[in-house]
């Protein structure tokens, strides 16, 4: 990133280091000033059951709507929230308001959440989300928590930790962007993984390259012989369903189904499926 803010001869590094460290500062002290402004909000992308088409869920995307920012992806925030410590209570935050909106809505209808690494260095993390399950009434049979592989290159032992207490409440834990980063087949057997998320990569490219649709396949037969079922991220057109279908994954979510939405949206793609209810606990939760 350094680089692309140089342009003159050999100081370009020194100037490209100055402007990343200055922009990096600014948007720590943003973030914090965000917080109280509740700009982190939960967008929500659509989860489908491949074979019926029916909507099964949501998976949860932290998003920033700044007013003189304008809207930021997680991919910009979550690092320096993760680096400022900062990830801990935001995230929480973000979750508990997709808890009270869900909570609503049809209870067939889940929610898969994001854990960042650095949360699954908490050992309080499973007390926490209970916690946030106890005070908005959301059920955690109704909750999947998303980790990727690196969270249990650091921890393996406090990870397991974790996610036996999350499972021991009837959570399930899904292991997100399979296949990318430090993988290991070991992993699969050291957590108990109720879902495997294969990573937008593949899918997307995996009618232009031939070693993209193979790692697809590998995965899903993988999730065969270990009878865990298969979610296949990144799916933009109808193609893909059929081959993914073809395959064995029963679940899938991407563009092809709808951008992720925000609050006002989902409530009008709900009301208009008649998939919302209690109403009125609703807004009563949101005034305690
Ligand atoms: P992820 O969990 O793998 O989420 C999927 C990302 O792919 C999302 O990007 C989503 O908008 C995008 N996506 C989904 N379908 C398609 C598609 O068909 N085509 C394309 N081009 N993109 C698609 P997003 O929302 O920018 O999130 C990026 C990453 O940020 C997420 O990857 C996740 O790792 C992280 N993240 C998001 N929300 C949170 C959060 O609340 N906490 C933490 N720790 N991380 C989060
Ligand atoms: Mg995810
Ligand atoms: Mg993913
Ligand atoms: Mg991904």
């Amino acid at each position: 990133a350094a680089k692309k803010n140089g342009r003159n001869g050999y100081s370009w590094f020194e100037s490209g280091m100055e402007v990343e460290l200055r922009s990096r500062n600014s948007l720590e002290g943003d973030i914090r000033a965000a917080i109280p402004n509740d700009e982190f909000v939960p967008y929500f992308e659509q989860q489908i059951d491949l074979n019926t088409g029916e909507l099964v869920g949501f998976e949860m995307l932290a998003r920033w709507v700044s007013p003189v920012r304008g809207l930021i992806s997680p991919d910009d925030f979550i690092p320096v929230a993760e680096e400022t410590g900062m990830i801990g209570d935001l995230s929480l935050s973000i979750i508990r308001k997709a808890m009270i909106e869900a909570k609503n809505w049809d209870p067939k209808l889940t929610i898969s959440v994001n854990i960042s690494p650095v949360q699954l260095k908490d050992p309080w993390l499973a007390q926490k989300i209970v916690k946030l399950l106890v005070e908005t009434g959301f059920p955690a049979s109704r909750l999947e928590v998303e980790i990727t592989e690196s969270s249990l290159f650091k921890n393996l032992s406090l990870a397991q930790s974790i996610v036996g207490s999350l499972k021991n409440q009837d959570i399930r834990i899904a292991l997100d962007d399979f296949g990318t980063g430090y993988s290991s087949l070991a992993h699969l057997r050291a957590l108990p993984f109720d879902r495997i998320k294969i990573d937008r990569s593949f899918v997307s490219s995996m009618f232009e390259n031939a070693e993209s649709a193979a790692i697809v396949s590998a995965i899903a037969g993988l999730g065969a012989s270990l009878d865990v079922p298969i979610t296949a991220e990144g799916i933009e057109d109808e193609e893909s369903i059929a081959k993914l279908k073809a395959l064995g994954c029963t679940k899938g979510q991407g563009w092809y189904f709808g951008q992720p939405m925000n609050i006002d949206q989902v409530r009008t793609m709900l009301t208009q499926k008649d998939l919302i209810t209690n109403r009125r606990r609703h807004s009563n939760s949101e005034a305690v």
